[in-house]
């Protein structure tokens, strides 16, 4: 039989039966299952699947072996099929084993193992197979293989077809590209018929368009492009994680509500292909599927979306605010919850793009900090906030390098900051250097640094990267009436205490914004955690203020008939 390959492997031939049997039993007909009593066996199976060029969906070993350990045989099917999933059998109670739980932590932290799995017990075990199915699913979301793919058909892996890809991407809709001269390519625009006009786009139905605008693929793939109605409880600009998390709040409990996002779904957490920290994902999970997840989650509590619009002018009309679509006129509402995020300069490396969230990291350093335990981490950037992620990493880190690209640390960052990372005995700094290289196999292992001035490169091995290069928040088409920082983002609550911008008599909520009635959550906030699941917090947060807002209705400005001042929201 062909087909994809599981592969099974354990030294305890009781339990083997048993993974045998719930493995043939439940995936029999479309996977190959290959049970093997011993490391070596597996070991010569692996490599001469390799060979074969036969694509291996799952190893699973149990974590006792004889010749060597699960986790250290996985790390070997990593190498020769790295695009397979790969589970550590344990039996039931095996966490409580210190060594079993350490090589489950340091085999999940390093990437050579993508989980644990309970060996099976009765059958069927409905456990054993959700986190198997768990695995192969998400073994074929990277191989694009999921059922109601979206085909993208181009000449090139560039220009329009490019754009239409980073679109579908950005909506979260599963979709594969093929070029118009391959074997693939050919057969779907053969299918489209007649003056084909590339690119061609090949939806799961068989509908086929033809070079289309971003709101017609939008629309053909059943997203809202124009909202239904005009006047909300709640707009919400932006379909990130706080955004989607305050249209889950907002919808469920009862308020008319409005998303728009100038994309698709997910905001930043798209690019990210495994989070980690997500609470109630033990195995991770993409930027992609929760996203998804949200969506589908707020749409059923009854949420409006509108995809491809983007938020251009804010005011106040009347007695509520008035949002400035970019296609589909002005829509107004009671409340504006801004959740449009920050984007990241990106380093432009791609070997390191690839290790994404294994290794290299975006953004805050919180999350990730005592994971560097004992590692040798680098920080790459010279504001205020690299110097701050630093110092955090060397209470964890065993050596932490500052990069640099100026050739002084003063230049861009405060004193007292520059004195604390020069008190600090296991934090070096690079200065006039550039990260121009890297890589490691599943979790960053080097990096190349350069001197500018000399252009001399260096090998170096690292355990981390913590890319601190600025990011930026989407502010600009605010009004001058919302405060914010100097780099632009949102002042809320406590930050606008003694700022003249406020106008009223009572507090600021907490994540109100200077702006009375107009809040932030997420990334696009003074001072937040850029973090999913902060992102997600405020945005629950958000829709808790809203209830005390329009109870008290406290919107009017000083100077107007209103009840009695109420003490501070926030
Ligand atoms: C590469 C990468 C990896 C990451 N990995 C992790 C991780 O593993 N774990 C973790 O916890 N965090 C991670 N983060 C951080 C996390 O993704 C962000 O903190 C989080 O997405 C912030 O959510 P948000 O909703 O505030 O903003 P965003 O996710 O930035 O979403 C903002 C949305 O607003 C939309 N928008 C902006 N302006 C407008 C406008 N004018 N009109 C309409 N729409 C607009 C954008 O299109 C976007 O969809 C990562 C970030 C990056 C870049």
């Amino acid at each position: 039989m062909s087909g994809p390959v599981i592969v099974a492997v354990d030294d305890d031939a009781a339990a083997l039966r048993d993974v045998e049997r719930e493995l043939r039993d439940r995936y029999g007909r479309h996977y190959r299952v290959m049970c093997l009593p011993s490391p070596h066996e597996a070991r010569a199976s692996l490599e001469n699947l390799a060979a074969a060029g036969d694509e291996v969906a799952l190893v699973l070993a149990g974590q006792r072996l004889s010749e060597m350990s699960g986790s250290e045989l996985l790390d070997e099917a990593r190498h020769l099929h790295p695009h397979s999933k790969r589970g550590l059998l344990i039996a039931w109670g095996d966490w409580g084993d210190r060594a079993t739980g350490e090589a489950i932590f340091d085999s999940i932290a390093h990437g050579r193992v993508d989980h644990y799995v309970l060996r099976p017990a009765a059958s069927p075990d409905e456990l054993f197979h959700q986190a198997i199915s768990s695995l192969l699913l998400e073994w074929s979301e990277a191989q694009r293989a999921l059922p109601n793919t979206i085909y993208v058909v181009g000449e090139s892996w560039s220009g329009r077809a490019y754009e239409l890809r980073d679109l579908l991407e950005r909506c979260a809709f599963p979709h594969a590209f093929c070029l118009a001269d391959s074997n693939d390519g050919r057969a779907l625009v053969a299918e489209a018929g007649e003056g084909a006009k590339l690119p061609l786009v090949v939806m799961p139905d068989g509908t086929v368009l033809m070079d289309p605008s971003n709101a017609d693929l939008t629309r053909a793939a059943g997203s809202p492009v124009d909202p239904e109605g005009t006047d909300f409880d709640l707009v919400i600009v932006g379909a990130g994680p706080a955004g989607l998390s305050a249209a889950v709040y907002g919808a469920s409990e009862g308020f008319g509500t409005l998303v728009v996002d100038q994309g698709g779904l997910g905001g930043q957490a798209t690019s990210s292909s495994l989070i980690r920290n997500y609470l109630g994902f033990p195995r991770g999970v993409s930027g992609r599927r929760l996203a998804q997840q949200a969506h589908e989650q707020a749409w059923v509590f009854g949420a409006n979306f509108a995809f491809m619009q983007k938020a251009t002018e804010l005011r106040r009309e009347h007695d509520g605010l008035s949002i400035a679509l970019s296609d589909c006129g002005r829509v107004s509402a009671r409340a504006v919850l801004l959740a449009t995020g920050a984007s990241y300069r990106r380093l432009g490396v791609p070997a390191l793009e690839a290790l994404n969230g294994a290794g290299v990291f975006y953004g805050g350093t919180t999350a990730e900090a005592p994971a560097m335990a004992g590692q040798h981490v680098y920080v790459l950037g010279g504001a205020n906030s690299a110097g701050q992620a630093a110092l955090h990493l060397a209470r964890y880190a065993r050596r932490v390098t500052l990069v640099v690209r100026a050739q002084a640390l003063g230049a861009g960052m405060s004193d007292y900051l520059v004195r604390q990372v020069e008190a600090t005995s296991n934090l070096e700094v690079r200065l006039g250097t550039e990260i121009v290289g890297g890589g490691g196999d599943g979790w960053l292992e080097h990096l190349v640094l350069r001197d500018r001035a000399e252009g001399r490169e260096q090998t170096v091995d690292a355990d981390g990267l913590f890319l601190m290069i600025g990011a930026r928040p989407h502010t600009g088409w605010l009004p001058a009436e919302i405060d914010r920082d100097a780099e632009g983002f949102v002042l809320t609550g406590t930050d606008l205490r003694d700022r003249p911008a406020w106008r009223l008599d009572r507090s600021p909520f907490l994540l109100e914004t200077s702006m009375p009635g107009v809040f932030a959550a997420g990334d696009v906030r003074h001072g937040s955690v850029k973090r999913v699941a902060s992102a997600v917090g405020e945005g629950s947060v958000a829709i808790q203020l809203l209830h005390r807002l329009f109870a008290a209705d406290r919107l009017h400005p000083r100077g107007r008939p209103k009840e009695p001042a109420v003490r501070a929201g926030g």
